[in-house]
């Protein structure tokens, strides 16, 4: 017999475990179930390669009163010592690591669901567990048994077993739990059938009967075994389907949205989409692992089949069964299929039409989905460079300075007669956009705005560059040409007649700037920045983020605002001490910037100038 230490993570996780006020202790139930049905899958999966003998697959639960006991018994693939102490004795699953390192010590663990815990489940119940298992490619059996404490213990064992034995010794009721409902086989058969009538195998449970007046012991199959996804869509309810997921893909929460799609004819398949109602916190993270669960014929295959999921459909779980699959597709061959490649066509469009849908016939929930996965489709498009525009681009929707939220194409049809583009503007939020200078004429105008609020979203417009021949235009980037003729004849001849001022303004300030300008497009503010052809304040923010680009700038043009009272101001010290307007150049220019987000270039001589002025003024 040895004795071994958990490893460190599996420690805390089952300290969480064991402390837990996790009020939904009963997963751990469809958790030991599920695990029997994956080793009987690899068991099958094995033996049609490894010559193994064949079985009469089964799960059978049992339980016994005065021991206090509930039984799990598969005849599945079973453990050799190396993955007793490999699988039980470090955490197995990348998931939990993550959920661990993510928890700290707490243990108010509403999330536990949400991971899917596994094996560990067990010690949310029981006060000791005993494993018993004999693999087809070891000589003997081995039981494993833990306190949940920190350590476990291995012996060899002379049992005649075929598969894994799990037995939890409940732990007696207090004040906060009873934990001797699970000893209740009315209340094990129903949570098995709630959470894993579709497991593929017969789950057999021995059940008292009363039968003419007598007690009697009766072997039950308890489960439908028909995989829910080859049930018709009529025999299944909503409930089920959720069940189904929760179970399947160990979430506490049902899904936001189902789609449950089976196709007959050139491919044939059966697939389950959900996209989970709660986004996981590593979502966005490198190590985020996407994929679907891959089935040939009911039979399991492979866990995240990544070739199944493009990358904006990341956050979706589900399962595709294919009969069109071979049953024995190795690892390289799934990459190879070209089944598979025209299966995840099919499907990447079909969940494209489902949301689609939505956004159309229930957009509050299209909303919900939105706020959790919009980046993802953004960076789809980004991503794709461009091939998934057009698939994409109507999937968007952007809050704009008229509306709530709206569709590019709904922002088209309300488009005015003589507008030729799609105004947007980038901003950090709706408040600190709408109260950008540039916005002063488009307001004035009633020009409906697209606010883009997400480091991405510019990059996604370039990328779309124009929608069905509409093209994008940054208010803050260009000559947007709205002012009337007589205005641009008016800022012409001012131009002319102050072209001194305005050259001893670019002069001052050097490289700063490419132009200092009179603005055809400022109404109530003094000076504002814009950017010139190429890319603009806001890539330029995103840019100084990334290592190694941050040298990247966009032009920079100075318009100043000839209606402004400044603007009379700056004449008048141009005449009178023509030398001071260099130092007040550098002050509008810094305003401006300030305005635009932009870093200032040099605070401390900004902050100088503007305390020159203030005693100045006091003289
Ligand atoms: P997961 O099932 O997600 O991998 P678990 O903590 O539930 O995580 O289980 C850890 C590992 O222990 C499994 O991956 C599997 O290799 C092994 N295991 C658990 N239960 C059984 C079983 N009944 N038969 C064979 N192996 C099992």
């Amino acid at each position: 017999m040895s004795k071994l230490k958990f490893k460190t993570e599996s420690k805390k996780l089952l300290d969480l475990m064991i402390n837990s006020i996790y009020t939904n202790k009963e997963i751990f139930i469809r958790e030991l179930i599920s695990n029997a049905s994956d080793a009987i899958d690899k068991y099958h999966f094995n033996s049609l390669t490894d010559k193994l003998k064949s079985r009469e697959y089964e799960i059978f639960v049992s339980i016994e009163q005065e021991k206090r006991t509930i039984t799990i018994k598969d005849n599945g693939i079973g453990m050799t010592l190396e993955e007793l102490k490999n699988n039980l004795g470090t955490i197995a699953r990348s998931g939990s690591k993550e959920f661990i390192e993510k928890l700290g010590n707490k243990a108010d663990l509403d999330v536990i669901g949400q991971f899917g815990v596994g094996f560990y489940a067990s010690f949310m119940v029981s006060d000791k567990v005993e494993v018993i298992t004999k693999s087809p490619y070891s000589k003997t059996a081995y039981k494993w048994s833990s306190l949940g404490q920190d350590e476990y213990e291995v012996k060899e064992l002379d049992a005649d077993l075929e598969g894994t034995e799990i037995t939890l010794y409940l732990r007696e009721d207090n004040e906060d739990y009873k934990y001797s409902t699970f000893l209740n086989e009315s209340k094990i058969k129903q949570l098995i059938t709630n959470y894993s009538d579709y497991i593929k195998y017969p789950i057999k449970m021995e059940l008292t009967k009363t039968v003419d007046e007598k007690e009697v012991k009766e072997v039950e199959i308890i489960n439908s075994m028909k995989p829910i996804w080859k049930k018709n869509k009529s025999e299944i309810t909503e409930e089920e389907k959720n069940n189904f997921y929760k179970n399947q893909f160990s979430d506490y929460e049902d899904p936001l949205i189902t789609i449950h799609t089976r196709v007959e004819g050139l491919l044939t398949y059966d697939a389950m989409i959900f996209i989970p109602k709660r986004a996981p916190f590593n979502l966005n993270s490198k190590n985020f692992e996407k994929g679907l669960q891959l089935f040939s014929k009911g039979v399991f295959i492979k866990e995240n089949c990544s070739e199944l999921v493009p990358e904006w459909m990341l956050f979706s779980r589900g399962l595709i069964d294919s009969s069109d699959l071979s049953l024995n597709i190795s690892r390289e061959m799934v990459q190879q299929s070209n089944q598979l490649t025209n299966i995840a066509n099919a499907v990447e469009k079909k969940v494209k039409n489902v949301l689609k849908k939505t956004l159309e016939k229930d957009f509050d929930k299209y909303l919900e989905f939105w706020k959790l996965y919009g980046l993802n489709l953004k960076y789809g498009i980004y991503e794709s460079m461009g091939a998934k525009c057009e698939f994409l681009q109507d999937l968007i929707i952007y809050e704009t300075s008229h509306n709530s939220y709206t569709t590019i194409a709904d922002y088209v049809k309300r488009m005015k007669e003589n507008q030729k583009v799609i105004y947007y503007a980038v901003g950090k939020n709706k408040e600190q956009i709408s109260s950008l200078p540039q916005m002063d004429m488009l307001k004035e105008l009633d020009y409906e705005v697209i606010y883009m609020t997400d480091d991405i979203d510019e990059f996604v417009v370039t990328t779309i560059n124009d929608y069905n021949g509409v093209s994008f235009q940054s208010i803050t980037k260009g000559d947007l040409d709205l002012a009337t003729e007589e205005k641009k004849k008016e800022v012409e001849e001012k131009a002319v007649e102050f072209k001194d001022l305005l050259e001893v303004i670019k002069s001052s300030l050097g490289d700063k700037v490419v132009k200092v300008i009179l603005s055809t497009r400022l109404k109530d503010s003094p000076v504002c920045l814009v950017a010139d052809e190429g890319i603009s304040f806001e890539m330029e923010k995103v840019y100084s983020q990334i290592p190694g680009q941050s040298g990247i700038k966009a032009g920079r043009i100075l318009e100043i605002n000839p209606e402004h009272k400044l603007f009379d101001a700056l004449q008048k010290l141009h005449q009178k001490y023509p030398l001071s307007v260099n130092k007040y150049a550098d002050l509008l220019y810094t305003q401006a910037l300030l305005i635009e987000g932009l870093p200032v270039e040099n605070p401390i001589e900004f902050s100088n100038k503007m305390c020159e002025l203030i005693i100045e003024t006091a003289k």
